[in-house]
């Protein structure tokens, strides 16, 4: 026997004006019908999210409905396949109006699990994360962060990014030397020159990348990924930074 549905929204909002729908909603919908055990719970709550989705509601009633599909167990990962599922059958706009309210009902399950595998992923690597890569943020797509690791003689940087996080194509110019160095130190990403095919970076992959080359590095689309990016000494070093990397072709990627 399974949790009992009790429910009195209808005889709070309706029981003096309306009390036979009230009775229907508290006694039958929800008494009986909801009790009713030849669906398990979870199953009829998303259920009835699809239901309400399908006929357009997205009104209160559909966030209770996301609500309580939340408390009896259905996960963002669940609630977002289910949405994208029927949207293909009812109709994208929907899918979206679903999406902008599922996505406060499950807002913190977003967070936790993004926690979660960032400190999984600090945990395999000896260099920290570090701060938000701010600075850079405007050359990236998506969230990087940075560490120093050594600001004296060499300077060596630990870059983390988050799944699909990637920078955009630039250049290490320099007027002589220079260029830069990267080590993958944890994760899955990739490095890429333009007008080549992407390389695969795993733990312990070096790359090296001469100066006047034209590339872009990141994460997979679904793993963090952190490499040491080592500067290499030149004459008159800059960066320069250009467009980002073609949606279609990053989509590409596994
Ligand atoms: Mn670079």
């Amino acid at each position: 026997m399974s949790e009992k549905i009790v429910q009195t929204a209808g005889r709070d909002e309706l029981g003096k004006f309306a009390p036979e729908f009230a009775h229907f909603n508290d006694d039958v919908l929800f008494g009986e019908n909801w009790n009713n055990q030849d669906i398990d719970l979870k199953t009829r709550c998303m259920i009835t999210v699809v239901a309400l989705m399908s006929s357009g509601v997205t009104d209160s009633s559909l966030l209770y409905h996301l609500q309580n599909a939340k408390a009896h167990g259905v996960t963002r990962k669940e609630i977002a396949a289910v949405i994208t599922h029927v949207a293909f059958y009812i109709g994208w706009p929907k899918g979206w109006a679903v999406f902008r309210m599922a996505k406060d009902v499950w807002t913190e399950d977003t967070e936790v699990e993004m926690d979660s595998a960032k400190s999984a992923h600090a945990a395999e690597m000896v260099f920290p994360i570090g701060e938000p890569n701010d600075g850079f943020a405007q050359y990236f797509t998506g969230q990087s962060y940075l560490a120093p690791i050594s600001t004296d003689q060499v300077g060596v940087f630990n870059v983390t990014f988050e799944p699909g996080c990637r920078n955009n194509w630039h250049i290490h110019q320099a007027d002589k030397g220079g260029g830069q160095i990267l080590i993958c130190v944890a994760g899955r990403g990739y490095y890429q020159e333009w007008g080549k095919e992407a390389v695969e970076m795993h733990p312990g992959d070096c790359i090296n990348i001469p100066a006047g080359v034209k590339h872009w590095h990141g994460a997979a689309p679904d793993s963090w990924f952190s490499h040491l990016a080592i500067e290499v000494p030149g004459e008159n070093g800059r960066n320069e930074w250009m467009e980002a990397v073609d949606e279609e072709q990053y989509g590409g990627l596994k």
